[in-house]
């Protein structure tokens, strides 16, 4: 474990935004989390899990969150990445699966070429999908066709009620990019997951995700600085559509916009000169809310997690 002291947000998030925390406490392993209520206790404020920060708005200034990084499974004792551990494997229905226990803190990428090397399948469309394991579960992430929670066999959590324990399916409940305990807590960290993934065809994987990738990169502005869609998309609706007829792509405040390419996606201009204010985030979205309700009678629901929480 490793507490460090305000540390600076921004660089921590793809949308790069965000002021200062009270603390950052690292945990780099499962024995971590027994010292966590303890090092939570001295650091005061209230705790905030951070995955790869792909999904999130962080408000400017001084912020009075203590942020909870679950590293575990990320990189091995002599510092390489770290490998999912095979458990073993099992006969469904329709073929054979592997079993994986991946760590909270292992990167998403490298789970995904890891996995479509050796030809299991399940997190091919995920492709282009920032972030790490714990934050893909927690936002059920998904793309064409794939999504993080129905490969999930069990799943080792921390809550400040009952500290680690592990939970099969019945522990929690997912549903499109939600993610919820059904036991009551305050908050809860992934510590690890264990994946069921159907053994398929390495070149053929290789083959689906090349080309999820080439969608996704002709459609979505990539290489921007994103925190992926703001917001859901409404039943039967596409949120950048009505976002588009609403008028919002590029309508822009300050460093920050919504893409040229893509209107649900709201990127920072680090470049233009002017600082990115989370402000300016906020009022773009409030304007796109107002702009998509006057228009359609739609109330749009944010994907991306806003900290701290406090409207
Ligand atoms: C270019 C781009 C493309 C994207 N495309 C997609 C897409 O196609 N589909 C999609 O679903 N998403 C997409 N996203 C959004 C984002 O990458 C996903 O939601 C991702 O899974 C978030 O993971 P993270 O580790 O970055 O989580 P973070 O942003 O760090 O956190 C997101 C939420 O998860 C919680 N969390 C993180 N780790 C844990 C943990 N260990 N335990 C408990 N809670 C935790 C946080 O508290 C927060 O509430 C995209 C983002 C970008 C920038």
């Amino acid at each position: 474990m490793n507490i460090i002291d305000r540390p600076e947000l921004a660089g921590l998030t793809t949308l790069r935004l965000g002021g200062r925390a009270i603390a950052a406490i690292r945990l780099d392993s499962l024995d971590d989390c027994e010292k966590l209520p303890e090092a939570l206790r001295l650091t005061g404020g209230s705790a905030h899990v951070l995955g790869g920060g792909s999904n999130l708005l962080v408000h400017d200034g001084d912020l009075p969150i203590t942020v909870i990084r679950p590293l575990m499974g990320s990189r091995n004792a002599e510092g390489r990445p770290a490998e999912p551990e095979i458990l073993g494997t099992e006969d469904g229905p329709d073929g054979r699966y592997t079993l994986l226990r991946v760590g909270a803190g292992m990167r998403m990428p490298f789970l995904l070429s890891w996995t479509v090397k050796r030809g299991l399948a399940g997190l091919e469309g995920l492709v282009g999908v920032p972030g790490r394991v714990g934050g893909a579960v927690a936002m059920n992430a998904g793309s064409y066709g794939c999504s993080t929670a129905p490969l999930m066999r069990s799943l080792t959590v921390f809550t400040p009620e009952r500290g680690l324990h592990e939970l099969g399916p019945e522990g929690w409940v997912a549903s499109y990019r939600h993610f919820s305990l059904a036991e009551p807590c305050s908050w809860y960290m992934s510590a690890s997951v264990v994946l069921a993934m159907k053994q398929a065809d390495p070149a053929e994987l290789r083959r689906i995700m090349q080309e999820n990738f080439q969608k996704k990169k002709s459609g979505q502005p990539v290489h921007e600085h994103t925190a992926g869609c703001v917001f859901k998309n409404p039943e039967g609706q596409s949120a950048g559509r009505l976002l588009d007829a609403a008028g919002m792509k590029g309508r822009r405040r300050g460093a920050l916009y919504f893409s040229e390419m893509h209107a649900n996606f709201l990127a920072h201009d680090t470049k233009c000169g002017i600082e990115g204010r989370s402000e300016d985030a906020l009022a773009l979205i409030a304007e796109a809310r107002a702009a998509v309700r006057e228009r359609f009678g739609i109330e749009l629901e944010m994907e991306v997690r806003e900290w701290p929480a406090w409207r």
